[in-house]
């Protein structure tokens, strides 16, 4: 059975193609530039030439096509016969209250999709589109969603409500959901994987640090507590969100600059973060971590309040979990920067963690602890797969439907 799954964004389109009897990759690759000047498409199969083609794409559904085009290709092609995608699987960014696991696209669904817009209007509309221009394309094929939100909706109530008016809950939806979850999760899964233990009885923090960043606290199998929120940009500061802030600081700044909602949000999600704190010098943390090293201080001020953020984030999932069994990095920065794990993981020994500088220094690539043997909570560095987990769940559900 071959999955494609697609990652349907705003002006891009991630793909990859698994072939789910062994779960092994047979293609991905990126649409890039939808709608804007400059638009291409980069197609990677695997043991064969790269194919980057530049070319207008006008809309998603060019960019769609243009995918099948790619994994058909005479020389580039992994597939004979479009038929051979037995099934889709979409990212979608929020599932609301409704979806607590995947499902199998239908009207219904979609419809559901199109309610939770207000609650992700950047990235559900390019999500659904996603979506149906697959329906159009490969119209006999099923369509399976997948949530970024569904691994949270475990989170107790007394960890997803805000101290606002209850009625705001009820009359619209103000509350926690999480972001981030097919990563923690995957994560979590392999870390008791490695440790040779059923996550169900393990107390796991999974830090997911990438461009955008969530940590989250797994308490048997479950999430309980996560770092992203309503929207996605509460907790750690990310590459140009801003994290945690106390709520009366964004009427004074409204007031102060004379700035309307959406002109306050613009700060928030795009001017924040790395970009902010450092003045400028970049929202990618490989240019702080290099500009830090030779002493500026811009920088450094940024990477301090991060690893501040995450220190404390991990003692509080610490304590909401009364103990921990395993400490997980993840993503872009969790698993490609030692600086960070060795300075958010310095004088943490209260808590049980000790990580061992030459392994920290060396993990590169694959899933590794990075801990010392002492340590009581084993540290690891596990590469994402959100893909792969999307595949999953959508064989899963497609398997059943015959
Ligand atoms: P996204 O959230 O867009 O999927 P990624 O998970 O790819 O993002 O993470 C991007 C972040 O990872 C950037 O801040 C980048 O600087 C950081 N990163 C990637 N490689 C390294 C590295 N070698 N050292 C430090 N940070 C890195």
């Amino acid at each position: 059975m071959k999955v494609l799954v697609v990652n349907s964004g705003s002006s891009s389109i991630k793909y990859r193609l698994f072939d789910m009897t062994d779960e092994s990759l047979l293609a991905k690759g990126l649409v890039e530039r939808i709608g804007i000047s400059g638009s291409l498409i980069t197609h990677y199969p695997t043991g064969k030439d790269i194919m980057k083609k530049e070319i207008d794409i006008p809309d998603h559904r060019r960019g769609i096509e243009l995918v099948v085009d790619a994994l058909l290709n005479n020389n580039h092609g992994v597939i004979k016969d479009i038929s051979e995608i037995s099934a889709v699987g979409h990212r979608v960014v929020h599932g609301g209250e409704k979806y607590s696991g995947s499902v199998l696209i239908n009207q219904d669904i979609m419809e559901t999709l199109n309610k939770y817009i207000e609650l992700a209007p950047l990235h559900n509309p390019p999500n659904i589109l996603g979506i149906k221009v697959c329906q159009e394309l490969l119209p006999d094929t099923p369509q399976v969603g997948v949530f970024d939100t569904a691994f949270h909706q475990t989170i107790p109530e007394k960890a997803y409500l805000y101290g606002l008016p209850y009625h705001y809950y009820e009359k619209y939806g103000v509350r926690k959901y999480g972001f981030h979850g097919t990563s923690h999760k995957y994560v979590a899964i392999k870390a008791a994987e490695m440790l040779g233990k059923e996550l169900e009885e393990l107390k796991v923090i999974t830090c997911h640090l990438g461009n955008g960043s969530s940590l989250t606290a797994v308490k048997n199998g479950k999430s309980i507590d996560t770092s992203l929120g309503f929207g996605t940009i509460s907790g750690v500061i990310m590459g140009t969100r801003c994290g945690d802030v106390d709520p009366a600081v964004i009427p004074f700044l409204m007031k102060k600059e004379g700035l309307n909602s959406e002109e306050m949000n613009n700060i928030l999600y795009k001017k924040s973060g790395f970009i902010g704190l450092s003045e400028g010098i970049s929202s990618d943390k490989r240019d702080l971590e290099e500009k830090a090293s030779k002493g500026d201080k811009k920088a450094k001020r940024a990477l301090d309040v991060l690893h501040y953020g995450l220190k404390k984030y991990i003692g509080a999932y610490t304590a909401v979990m009364n103990g921990l069994d395993v400490l997980v990095f993840t993503a872009g920065i969790g698993e490609n920067s030692p600086k960070l794990r060795k300075n958010v993981c310095a004088d943490l020994t209260c808590f049980g963690i000790e990580i061992d500088d030459n392994k920290n220094n060396n993990a590169k690539g694959s899933k590794t602890v990075i801990s010392t043997d002492n340590s009581k909570v084993k540290v690891m560095v596990i590469p994402t797969n959100e893909e792969l987990m999307i595949a999953r769940d959508t064989m899963e559900i497609c398997s059943k439907l015959k």
